[in-house]
């Protein structure tokens, strides 16, 4: 039977075989981080409408249909967070960050949110891990960020990964070209899907995104952005891309790349993986030079991105990891009280540990060992004693209670690897 209730569509539960992946992940990114100096930030999952109708712009899929809009009690409108570097950039602003040393280096991972129509791979509450670093403009942190990155999915293995990079120039530079862009586009309208039509008064670069084949032919004549960036732009790109290059980071540039979002500027780049299906994007970032002065600050160069968890996951396999648990204390019932001791005096010497809470049999107890992943059974003799059994191999021996965390961790120290205890 159908239970009565069932998460909201486009969210899922993450059950704890799977949550042994996602910490992985987080867990790889975290020691990436760490020693590129990066500290974590963390901003609410909610934030006023207008921040990220003015970062991410109004011609946008996000700003346009995609946002969880909702009204507090004093009728303000907020909005469940579609993306992270409107947060960080409010935060760097309200907490005066620029009088910290610069750039700020910063991290976060996180649920955000979008009401987009679900399917495999796109969820209305997914996770990222996001980057931005704020207060420098030179090519040498946009190097870094996605060096950073390619390393994190080098690192987790993430298959069929490829990086395209471009230039989105400056906005003045983008201006001029949007105009030409849409000239072009209105001179073959007729061969556009309406979704491109619609968009050329607003958002014409967003035609770039588009797979409707004939809307790709008049795009493929169009003229290219990366082509009309002025020379300061150009020269900022190049500087990107070789030291990318001396950072052994391969890469493609495509011209037609242009990102959704209305605040970025110059480099913009797009990892995706062959091993997921149409939602192929990992991750995607970019510069984003006037942000913080579209939201009220000084001008001030920045540069980030962002990757989602459950698309990594999902290229990785979804592998759904066993439980691991070093010990499992199986006691008589009149030994019961024991096996509370025993279990406590293990954890407290960091070796995982559980016993039996339903009061089952010693060979319940065992065939539940078993079932729960166990490496050893501590088979408890008397109040003073254990016997310890390897559940792998049948090996046995008996042991004073005292001795039994130092015969463990000695047992220990030949462990089967698992997702937590990858060294990264
Ligand atoms: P974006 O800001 O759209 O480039 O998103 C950055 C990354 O977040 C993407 O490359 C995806 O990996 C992930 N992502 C974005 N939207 C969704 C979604 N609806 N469901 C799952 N992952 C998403």
């Amino acid at each position: 039977m159908r239970p009565e209730f069932q998460a909201p569509r486009g969210t899922q539960d993450i059950l704890p075989e799977r949550s042994l992946l996602f910490n992985r992940i987080a867990h790889v990114a975290e020691n990436h981080f760490r020693r590129a100096a990066f500290g974590r930030i963390e901003t609410p999952a909610f934030e006023h409408t207008e921040l990220f109708v003015r970062s991410v712009g109004p011609g946008t899929d996000i700003v346009e249909k995609e946002m969880f809009t909702f009204k507090d009690p004093g009728e303000r409108s907020l909005t469940l967070r579609p993306e992270g570097t409107a947060g960080v950039c409010r935060a760097y602003l309200e907490h005066g960050m620029s009088h910290r040393p610069q750039p700020v280096k910063l991290w976060y991972l996180g649920p955000y949110f979008r009401r987009e129509r679900p399917q495999a791979g796109r969820y209305r509450q997914f996770n990222q891990i996001g980057a931005e670093v704020i207060g420098a403009a030179s090519p040498r942190v946009d190097a870094e960020v996605i060096t950073l990155l390619d390393r994190i999915l080098k690192k987790l293995r993430v298959p069929g990964v490829d990086l395209r990079i471009s230039s989105l120039g400056s906005r003045e530079a983008r201006t001029a070209y949007r105009a030409r862009l849409q000239q072009h586009l209105r001179s073959r309208m007729s061969e556009l899907p309406p979704e491109i039509q619609r968009r050329i008064p607003t958002n014409p670069l967003r035609a770039f995104d588009s797979y409707h084949p004939q809307a790709r032919e008049v795009l493929g004549d169009a003229p290219k952005l990366l082509d009309a960036i002025s020379s300061d732009d150009a020269e900022h790109f190049d500087a990107v891309c070789s030291l990318l290059a001396e950072a052994s980071v391969e890469f493609r540039i495509d011209p037609t790349l242009v990102r959704g979002l209305d605040y970025y500027t110059r480099t913009v780049f797009e990892f995706t993986s062959d091993h997921l299906g149409a939602q192929s994007a990992i991750a995607g970032g970019g510069r984003y030079d006037d942000l913080i002065s579209m939201l009220g600050g000084p001008s001030t160069p920045a540069i980030g991105w962002a990757a989602g968890v459950e698309r990594i996951g999902l290229a990785l396999g979804n592998k759904a990891y066993p439980a691991r648990l070093n010990a499992f204390v199986v006691a008589p019932d009149d030994l019961s009280e024991v096996a509370v001791r025993v279990v406590s005096q293990l954890r407290d010497a960091s070796i995982s540990a559980d016993f039996d809470l339903l009061g089952r049999s010693e060979n319940a107890q065992l065939k539940h060992a078993l079932r729960a992943g166990a490496q050893w059974a501590v088979l408890v003799l008397s109040p003073e004693a254990a016997e310890l059994r390897n559940l792998r191999s049948g090996e046995r021996w008996s042991t004073e209670l005292p001795e039994l965390p130092e015969q463990l961790k000695w047992a220990r120290r030949h462990p089967r690897r698992t997702p937590t205890e990858v060294d990264s």
